[in-house]
């Protein structure tokens, strides 16, 4: 039996959910994370619309990627197809613009958690 149908028999599952789950190997399209790790990684699943419907993203597969909520709340409403020639706007290469985005903004975010930590240490 295939991962897709062991997993609808559990009946935990959505179709769209185990689709995405095996496109994207259980892991978040953007940072990796493995979402079936923990309760905690599970518990951040999400789908994420690549391109956003608030932007005219259709609500479908090929416009989904499985993603972690820190991801997905990073990214935003951001279209990565915005700008780009037609012929960029590929469900993998619209990944890989999201991936640079969201990895810049971590290191960001992560600059200001150093800064809040070294204020907090200094009053001990
Ligand atoms: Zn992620």
């Amino acid at each position: 039996m295939s991962i897709y149908n062991e997993l609808m028999k559990t009946g935990n599952w959505s179709e769209r959910q185990a689709c995405l789950g095996e496109e994207f190997k259980f892991h978040c399209a953007y940072c990796d994370k493995n979402l079936l790790s923990c309760v905690d990684n599970h518990s951040e699943w999400q789908a994420d619309h690549i391109i956003p419907t608030s932007k005219g993203g259709p609500d479908s597969m090929d416009n989904l990627a499985l993603s972690c909520r820190t991801c997905n709340f990073i990214k935003g409403t951001w279209d990565p197809s915005e700008n780009l020639p037609k012929e960029e706007i590929q469900k993998h290469h619209l990944i890989k613009l999201v991936r640079n985005r969201v990895s810049v903004r971590r290191q960001e975010m992560q600059k200001d958690l150093d800064l809040y930590k070294a204020i907090l240490a200094k009053h001990g």
